[in-house]
This record gives structure tokens, C-alpha cells and sequence, in this order.
């Protein structure tokens, strides 16, 4: 088998899929990926998950791009025709191939001409971009800087979008920070761990594997999920909360925290404000008034809370379940309000933990990948901000405005109005994974003229007007910064297939067709020198003096430390795993207490439509499943699309496990098999979106949290039906 055979090379570098950041060691032959074994790195200790440890083939497929691609003349864009791969003869039929320059020198006279078509900049730009959290810090950095610098426009936003952005808007408003305050493996340093929303043991496996280590050695697990996911075997006490009540629930233990004279005076005194205005909010939400809500009887609630407020330590971590409602920021607003009222916060194993779902989702919003920010976090509104970016861009004063851009689901219901005409997209997938696909497919079609950069020719590439062929993970150097906030150096492995380059040299091609003076000279290849004359180490190297967090981290220190915890003052701090020890980055240097309204979620189930949708992940399939479906190992464990269902709720619908089931919502239908799941609440569906074939983004409701403008994907109203042969 591959492990016995020894390989030519070995090449250290991280994993391309979760937030976790496992490092590992790339074993290449005649220039292919043999196999993975886990390094030693910070996050991991030499533990990989199934994805990190097999699902490393997708860079090989012969589904890769390999050649840039031009729509041709005449040929429609198809919204209903979305499918996951097209024949080979269907890609001939539309596209034609193109030389490097060809492609280049269309997709920039495109949005040129677009530009030239209207004096509209800003927000009312015609032009957007969605760049990716899976490309490295670079890239998202050039992403940021060349959609600002070359349209004139904020107009430019990533998945942070539909994954964090209601976690991040309440931690920036009552925390002055979006970051996590600890790291994950803080869990060992717990005596009580809530992890909240999230499903760890498939979307962070090697964190869950750092949790299940903790509560052998005695740490309690508070598991509070609609969903009896697997970590709840290993928990303490298990909340099965009605979905959509999260706000009842953190309430209610607030409530009792306050009540019963467990909140932490001293803290609260010295580091918070506004906390009357909580304890009156509060008041109304006593665990019995709440219990009928949630679902969790009120001794319960009590008990929860008491001993997360009297431990020596308690930790939470909160995922896409917390996140993804249109009540998401309240969501994150009670959770920071139990950490401050008690003072679980600013010591080891304490804390707060937005678990990031992308291996660079913290480090491309810490980039600037952002419609709202420039690079870390500083507001398009600061004037200073601005004024610093323009001279260090070689900019106009004046050009970057001060009006935050729209994000990414407004950049698509623009689209579809027809206010954005062209997009520039780098390795984001909107026809798969933004909400309400069918209304996303139509937009992008509209779409005058769209760009997109991928390694694979996607459902989104699949609407597009050029297709320029990227490098993936194994083929490119740059550096990644995972949940804990902890950068690291992803290593060129192997070479890249036929013609594709790298994004970031893709992005200073664009650049000098744009007109501006870009003089990195990133190598085509994916490669870079160890010093940072040029390259992507000259790209960090200037990313570096817009972002105070990572000063002291230079090019030459990453390679070589390759891991490095910011913030990082200068080259001798060894980086700063706790932060907020003493106080907040806010004006007051405090942190602000926000109430958090109940609000239902924006559908409920009816008549029509009786059953909650649940979406998300699954452990072997990943995001949008460009990379993942075409990893074989990984394919073989999960080839096709299931909706989990109770086995009492699938029986009163006439439907038996390995069931064809259709699933309608007022959006649209799929059709997929039935899974019985114990752990699926009852009159619940719970769909993974990464099936193209039956894309559960076709079901789920855009509306949107009026904060975080983040969709509500983790609740909307459908109804399930058996599929009748014949
Ligand atoms: Fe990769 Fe995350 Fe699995 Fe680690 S836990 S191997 S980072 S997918």
C-alpha cells in the first residue's frame, strides 16, 4: 500500500480544510501527494481527522482546471442547468480554452468596460468580489486590495459572511475584537467546557479529540444543541434545546447567575458597562418562564449555570448553530454577557471561542477580506485607516470611501437587480453555498460579466464569462491563520497541473491590466523565496504594517518558527494565546453588556410546511464539496446526498431509512434518501449542503441578521414526502 512506500520528498506544511489548523507532512512522489501524516504543530500533536488525513487526492483529479477558459460568443448562461460536474463535452460546448493572456486581458476589459459604463462607485459600484478563507493571508490580502484599489469600492466579502459575521458583530460591539479570547486546547485548562451550536466531532474533529482528552481528566462538558450530536455521549449534561431558542435558554441562565448572587461584582465593576441595563433585561427570563420556551425544564437550566459561574474555569465554544440565525447576533450577545458577568474570561481555560469553520476564515477577515474593514478590523469610517492604507497603496487621498460595502448576500440581491453587473469571484462557491440558490444562480447569471478563480470548474465557474485556473492547497506558499489565531506557513508541496497559476500572481496580473503599479512579482508556480524582496513574502511583508497584530511577526520569523500566536508586539514576543487579561480594546477599555431580544426565527414551521430545516456539515464532506467529492476515500465513506430524520417522525411520514424523501420549502425542492438519526430532533430535517445533486441551499431562507447580515441557514419551514416510484 502507499504507506509502505518510501517517498522522494516530504514537505511540512497545514491542513486545507477546518479552522483547527492541524499541521502535517506532505510524503510526494514523481510529484503526487503519496500520503499525509500529522506534524507536530500547536493545534494538533500529530493528529489528523479523516479529511486532513485522506482527503488530499482532490489536487490530483482529473476534473483540475488546467487551462484558462472563455464563455463563448452567444452561448446563454444557464441558472436551472447547475450540476456538479459537467461532461467534458458540455465544458467544450461553452467554453473554449485560452492562453494566459488572452483570458487576462478579457477579464479585465470586461470590468473596465463595465466601470466605464456608469460614474457609480462605492457602495452603488457596479463591481464586487468574493474572495476566499481558503487561500492564504496573501491571497486575501491582494483580494481586498485590488477589488478597493482598481473599482473604487468596499464591495468585497468572503464566507465570513454566512459563517461568523453575527459572532464577530457582537464581540466587536461589546468587546472592541472579534478574536477568540483562548485557544481550543484551553479546554484541558477547564473545569467546565459549554460548547454550544456546534458539532465538533464532524467539523473540528481533532478539537473534539482535545475535548473528549479534557473530560477524562475530569473537565465537564455542558453539550447544548437542538441536534444529540456524537460529543454528547461524553457530556456531563446534554441540552437538546428547541432550535431557535438559544436567546430563552442563555437568558435563563443568566437570570439565575444574577439572581442568585453568582455574577462576578469585582469583574463586572472593573471591566464592563451597561450591566444594570442586562440585570433589568433579564429579569423576565426566569428559568420557569424560559423552560416552556426552550424546552429544558428550569432545574436543569439552574444547575447549568451555576456551575459554569462558581468553577475555577469554564470555556465556551460556539459554532454555525449560534451564528447562522437572523437572531445570531443576540445569539453571541448573551453568550459574551455570561462570560462577563461572571469573569470567565481573560485567565487559561476560560474564554470565549467562535470555532472557525475554514482553515483561513480568521485570517482572511484579519486581512481585510471585509466590506466593512480594512486590514485588522480598522473601519472604513476611520479616517486615519484610510489615510494610511492610501499612501502605503500608492492611492489618491481620498480614493478608499468611507461608506462600508455591501456583503454577500446583498452583493447577490444586487446582482439579481441589477445594480452589479460584474464580479470577481477567487475560490467561493455562490451558486452552492450562499441561501436560496435559486435566486443566487439567477443573479450570477445576470451578471454581465463574472470572473472566477477556482481549481475546479464549479456551479459558480459554471456561470461564468472567464475561468482562470488556480493552484490548490499543496501547490502554493503563503501563511494561514487558524482559530486560535495562530499563523502558519503552508509549504509548496507538489507542482501545479498544466497551465494553472496562483491566485495571488492571478490577482497582480489583474492588477497591471487594472492599471495599477503592482510590483510584487509573485511567482506564477506558487512557490516563494525565503526572503521578502519580492513575492509573497514581499506581500506579507506590507500586509504587516497595516496590521498592529501581527508586527512583530516578519516573513523571515514564520518561516522560521512556522507557527506564531498573535498579537505579536515585535520579533521577541513570543504571541499572546490568552487575550483580554486585563480589560478590552474598546474606548472605555471596557467591555459593553448587550441585551439580547427573544426573536423567533424569520419562518416558522405551518401547515404547508411543518418540518424545522436544519443544514450543515458533515465529517467527511466539506463545505460546498469542490474538493472533498473529489477525494476518494472520503467519496467512498459519503457518496451521495441524505436527509437525517427521527425514526418516529420518519414513520409518520411513511418514510423508512434508505427512502427516496423529497424536500420542499417555499424556495424549491430536492430529492435525496432518508437517514434514521436518533439524534435529529423530532419534526426536524437535518440536510448536509455539500451535494450538488439535491443542494440544500435551494431550500434555505435569505433573510438575514440585521447585524451581522448573516442568513439564517439553521432554520427555515419545510415539508418531507416520500418519493413514489413510477
Ligand atoms: Fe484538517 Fe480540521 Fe481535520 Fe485537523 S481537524 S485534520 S485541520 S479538517
Amino acid at each position: 500500500g502507499a504507506y509502505a512506500r518510501p517517498s522522494q520528498q516530504q514537505v511540512d506544511s497545514v491542513c486545507p480544510y477546518c479552522g483547527v489548523g492541524c499541521q502535517l507532512t506532505y510524503h510526494v512522489s514523481d510529484g503526487r501527494i503519496e500520503h499525509v501524516e500529522g506534524k507536530a504543530g500547536p493545534a494538533n500533536e500529530e493528529r489528523l481527522c479523516v479529511k486532513g488525513r485522506f482527503g488530499f487526492d482532490y489536487a490530483h483529479s482529473p476534473d483540475r482546471l488546467t487551462m484558462p477558459l472563455i464563455r463563448r460568443e452567444g452561448v446563454a448562461k444557464d441558472p436551472v442547468a447547475v450540476v456538479h460536474r459537467l461532461t467534458p463535452e458540455q465544458v467544450r460546448a461553452q467554453f473554449r480554452e485560452a492562453s494566459w493572456d488572452e483570458a487576462l486581458d478579457a477579464a479585465a476589459a470586461g470590468f473596465r468596460r463595465i466601470l466605464a459604463s456608469t460614474s457609480a462607485r462605492g457602495k452603488q459600484s457596479p463591481v464586487a468580489g468574493f474572495g476566499s478563507a481558503k487561500g492564504t493571508n496573501e491571497e486575501a490580502y491582494l483580494f481586498q486590495k485590488l477589488i478597493r484599489s482598481a473599482f473604487g469600492t468596499h464591495n468585497v466579502d468572503h464566507c465570513t459572511r454566512l459563517c461568523h459575521a453575527s459572532s464577530v458583530a457582537a464581540l466587536m460591539e461589546g468587546l472592541g475584537s472579534g478574536v477568540v479570547s483562548n485557544p481550543l486546547r484551553d479546554v484541558a485548562k477547564a473545569e467546565i467546557v459549554i460548547v454550544i451550536g456546534a458539532n465538533p466531532a464532524q467539523n473540528h474533529p481533532v478539537g473534539a479529540s482535545w475535548i473528549k482528552n479534557a473530560i477524562r481528566q475530569g473537565t465537564k462538558l455542558v453539550l447544548a444543541d437542538p441536534r444529540r450530536t456524537e460529543l454528547a455521549r461524553h457530556a456531563w449534561r446534554y441540552l437538546g434545546f428547541r432550535s431557535g431558542t438559544d436567546v430563552a435558554l442563555l437568558n435563563a441562565m443568566l437570570h439565575t447567575i444574577i439572581a442568585e448572587g453568582l455574577a462576578n461584582t469585582a469583574y463586572i465593576d472593573a471591566h464592563t458597562t451597561d450591566f444594570e441595563l442586562l440585570k433589568a433585561h433579564v429579569a423576565d427570563f426566569s428559568p420557569e418562564a424560559m423552560a416552556p420556551v426552550c424546552g429544558i425544564d428550569a432545574d436543569t437550566i439552574r444547575e447549568v449555570a451555576r456551575a459554569y459561574a462558581t468553577s475555577r474555569a469554564s470555556m465556551i465554544l460556539w459554532g454555525m448553530g449560534v451564528s447562522q440565525h437572523t437572531h445570531g447576533t443576540d445569539n453571541a450577545r448573551s453568550l459574551i454577557a455570561l462570560a462577563m458577568v461572571t469573569g470567565q474570561i481573560g485567565r487559561p481555560g476560560t474564554g470565549l471561542h467562535p470555532l472557525r469553520g475554514q482553515n483561513n476564515v480568521q485570517g482572511a477577515s484579519d486581512a481585510g477580506l471585509i466590506p466593512m474593514v480594512l486590514p485588522d478590523y480598522h473601519r472604513v469610517s476611520e479616517p486615519d485607516a484610510r489615510h494610511k492604507a492610501e499612501a502605503l497603496w500608492g492611492l489618491p487621498p481620498g480614493s478608499l470611501g468611507e461608506e462600508p460595502g455591501l456583503t454577500v448576500v446583498e452583493i447577490i440581491n444586487a446582482a439579481h437587480d441589477g445594480q452589479i453587473r460584474a464580479m470577481l469571484i477567487q475560490g467561493e462557491n455562490p451558486a452552492m453555498s450562499d441561501p436560496d440558490a435559486t435566486h443566487a444562480r439567477e443573479a450570477l447569471a445576470r451578471l454581465d460579466h463574472l470572473v472566477v478563480q477556482d481549481i475546479f470548474l464549479t456551479e459558480t465557474a459554471s456561470l461564468a464569462d472567464v475561468i482562470l485556473p488556480a493552484t490548490a492547497w499543496p501547490e502554493k506558499t503563503g501563511s494561514v491563520t487558524n482559530t486560535d489565531r495562530c499563523v502558519q506557513l503552508g509549504r509548496k508541496a507538489v507542482p501545479s497541473p498544466g497551465e494553472s497559476r496562483a491566485d495571488a500572481w492571478i490577482t497582480e496580473q489583474l492588477a497591471r491590466r487594472l492599471g495599477l503599479p503592482w510590483r510584487y512579482d509573485v511567482a506564477p508556480d506558487g512557490s516563494a523565496t525565503a526572503g521578502a524582496a519580492c513575492g509573497i513574502g514581499a506581500v506579507f511583508e506590507e500586509m504587516r504594517q497595516l496590521m498592529p497584530s501581527i508586527a512583530g511577526l516578519s516573513w523571515a520569523r514564520l518561516q522560521r518558527e512556522a507557527a506564531v500566536i498573535y498579537p505579536v508586539a515585535d520579533e521577541t514576543d513570543p504571541g499572546h494565546p490568552v487575550v483580554f487579561t486585563d480589560g478590552y480594546p474598546t474606548p472605555t477599555g471596557r467591555a459593553r453588556l448587550v441585551p439580547a431580544a427573544l426573536r423567533p426565527p424569520a419562518e416558522e414551521p405551518d401547515a404547508d410546511y411543518p418540518l424545522v430545516l436544519i443544514t450543515g456539515r458533515q465529517l467527511e464532506h466539506w463545505h460546498t464539496g469542490s474538493m472533498t467529492r473529489r477525494s476518494d476515500v472520503l467519496g467512498a465513506i459519503e457518496p451521495a446526498p441524505v436527509v437525517s430524520l427521527h425514526p418516529q417522525t420518519a414513520e409518520r411520514l411513511g418514510l423508512g431509512g434508505g427512502d427516496a424523501a423529497r424536500v420542499r420549502s417555499r424556495r424549491g425542492q430536492v430529492a435525496l434518501t432518508v437517514r434514521l438519526d436518533e439524534g435529529t430532533p423530532a419534526n426536524t430535517a437535518f440536510i448536509p449542503f455539500a451535494y450538488a445533486e439535491a443542494a440544500a441551499n435551494l431550500l434555505t431562507n435569505p433573510a438575514l441578521d440585521p447585524f451581522g447580515k448573516i442568513a439564517e441557514l439553521k432554520y427555515c419551514a419545510v415539508t418531507v414526502e416520500p418519493v413514489r416510484a413510477g
